[in-house]
C-alpha cells in the first residue's frame, strides 16, 4: 500500500488544487456491532463500513468519493469530520493528528470543517427562520461582534448563495428544495470553513436544479479557495466537478484517479461497470455501448466476500481474487488501483 508521501507524489504531478496537503487520513477503519448477540459477546457480527482506507485530500481540490448505497462513503466522510468515531485509524488536518486534539484547537477545526447534508426538507429546524439557521454557527463561534454585524452577514450570505436577504425572515417550508439546499449551502459558509464533505447534495433535487446547485457549489469553491470531500452515489454527478474521484466499494476504496482519466480509460472492473451506466447523450454513440451489468447479490457488509470484496460480482475474477485481498497500489504517477489483474485488462470508458 502507498504511504501518504507517495500519493502526496502522486497528485503533486497531476491531481487538483494547489498541492498541499490538507487532510490525510491513514489507515481509516468504522465498524458497526450488527445483529441479535450478546452486546459484550466476542462473536458478535460487525459490519465494516470503513475498512482501512487511506486517502489524501490536497487544500483547493474537489474529491469525489462514489460508490453504490452501503459502500461506506458517507460514514467515511463523518469520521473524517469526527462526527463519527473511527474503531482505528487517524486523521490529520494540516499535519495535526485530530484524536489528539481537544479544548480550543477542536472547537477551532470544527468551525472549519463543515457538512452540507443531503436532503434539504430535513436538515434545516423547521422552527428557525432561514436567517436563524444561517447564523446558528456565527453565534457558537462568537464570529459577529454585534447584531448589526450579524444581520449584514447573514444578509450576505444569502446573497451568495443566490437568494435574497428579505428572505431571512422565512422559514424552511416557505422554500422549494432547492432554494433549502442553498440556505443549508450558506449555513456551512458562515463559520468560514476551510473543508466542506458535500453528501450527496444534489441527490434529493430535480435534475434541472441539480445543475444550478452543482454550479454554485463550483463557484464558491472557486472564489472561496474552499476544499470539497464531494460525495455521490452517481458517477455522472461528480464528473465535472472533481478535480480527482476515488470509487469505494464495500468499504474500501478500490481506485483513485484525476477525474478525466477515471472516465477515460477506467482501471478497476468496478469504476468500469459505474461508467459503463452512464447514458451517452449521441443516441447513435449510445445504441452501440457495451452496458455493464453487475452479476450476483450486493454483498452482506457484515460478511463480505474473501480476498477481493467485489470478485462474486466480476466478470474478470480469478481464483487469486477469491483468496487473496488486492492492495491499493500505484499504477502509473497519478493513479491509484485495487485489482490484481488492472496491467492485464482493457476496459472502456465514456
Ligand atoms: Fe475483479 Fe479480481 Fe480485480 Fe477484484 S481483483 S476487481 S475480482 S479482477
Amino acid at each position: 500500500m502507498l504511504d501518504s508521501r507517495s500519493q502526496n507524489t502522486i497528485a503533486d504531478e497531476h491531481g487538483g488544487g494547489d498541492q498541499t496537503v490538507l487532510i490525510d487520513i491513514e489507515d481509516l477503519s468504522v465498524e458497526f456491532p450488527v445483529g441479535s448477540g450478546a452486546l459484550f459477546s466476542r462473536n458478535r457480527a460487525v459490519v465494516h463500513a470503513v475498512d482501512d482506507v487511506s486517502l489524501t485530500i490536497y487544500k483547493g481540490e474537489c474529491l469525489g468519493l462514489v460508490g453504490e448505497s452501503g459502500s461506506g462513503k458517507t460514514t467515511l466522510g463523518r469520521a473524517i469530520l469526527r462526527l463519527q468515531k473511527a474503531t482505528r485509524g487517524r486523521v490529520r488536518y494540516e499535519g495535526e493528528a485530530m484524536d489528539e486534539m481537544g479544548g480550543r484547537d477542536l472547537r477551532n477545526l470544527r468551525r472549519k470543517m463543515q457538512i452540507i447534508f443531503q436532503d434539504p426538507y430535513s436538515s434545516l429546524d423547521p422552527r428557525m427562520s432561514a436567517g436563524a439557521i444561517i447564523g446558528e454557527g456565527m453565534s457558537i463561534h462568537k464570529l459577529a461582534p454585534d447584531r448589526a454585524t450579524y444581520s449584514r452577514r447573514v444578509a450576505e450570505l444569502l446573497e451568495m448563495v443566490g437568494l435574497n436577504a428579505e428572505m431571512a425572515r422565512r422559514f424552511p417550508h416557505e422554500f422549494s428544495g432547492g432554494q433549502r439546499q442553498r440556505i443549508g449551502i450558506a449555513r456551512a459558509l458562515a463559520v468560514e470553513p476551510d473543508f466542506i464533505v458535500c453528501d450527496e447534495p444534489v441527490s434529493a433535487l430535480d435534475v434541472s436544479i441539480q445543475a444550478q446547485i452543482l454550479s454554485l457549489l463550483t463557484n464558491l469553491q472557486f472564489e472561496l479557495g474552499l476544499t470539497y470531500l464531494f460525495v455521490a452515489h452517481d458517477l455522472s454527478v461528480v464528473r465535472h466537478i472533481s478535480d480527482r474521484v476515488a470509487v469505494m466499494y464495500l468499504g474500501r476504496i478500490v481506485e483513485v484517479a484525476p477525474s478525466a482519466d477515471l472516465y477515460r480509460n477506467p482501471l478497476h472492473p468496478y469504476t468500469y461497470a459505474l461508467i459503463s451506466g452512464i447514458p451517452v447523450p449521441d443516441p447513435r454513440i449510445e445504441a452501440q455501448r457495451e452496458r455493464v451489468v453487475l452479476g450476483g447479490e450486493p454483498a452482506n457488509p457484515a460478511d463480505p466476500p474473501t480476498g477481493c470484496h467485489f470478485h462474486p460480482r466480476c466478470p474478470f475474477a480469478t481464483e487469486q481474487c477469491v483468496v487473496e485481498k488486492p492492495e491499493l497500489r500505484e499504477i502509473d504517477s497519478s493513479r491509484l488501483v485495487s485489482c490484481h489483474r488492472a496491467e492485464e485488462l482493457t476496459l472502456e470508458g465514456v
